[in-house]
């Protein structure tokens, strides 16, 4: 007795996380958020691609770069791209964040 036989398989639910928060290449932390804005590209589109701007922010050194990609991209290809060029030393192709005080409004410039 006290024998239980159950014999259910777990169904394991796999959600597809995409991971938002990836480690910096700056400062080692775990605390690079890429964020993406939208409808905030008004640049040339080259074919017909769609673009975004991404925003890559550490919050622990305070690195943070705009980079334009195309609008297939996730934060992980972002992050693949954006340690790229951070290993290559090509950051002067990304856009600086000119405010880092704010980060729920994104100031539009108008040339
Ligand atoms: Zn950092």
């Amino acid at each position: 007795m006290g024998r239980r036989r159950k014999k259910y398989k777990k169904v394991v639910r796999r959600r597809r996380r995409i991971p938002t928060v990836f480690q910096c290449p700056a400062c080692g932390s775990r605390n690079l958020t890429i964020k993406f804005e939208r409808g905030s590209y008004s640049g040339e589109e080259v074919g017909g691609t769609p673009k975004k701007v991404a925003v890559i922010r550490c919050g622990n050194c305070g690195l943070c770069y705009r980079m334009v990609v195309p609008s297939i991209y996730e934060a992980v290809d972002v992050y693949n791209k954006f340690v790229d060029l951070y290993m290559e030393n090509k950051m002067e192709q990304l856009e600086p964040c000119t405010s880092s005080d704010k980060s729920g409004e994104e100031v539009v410039e108008s040339e």
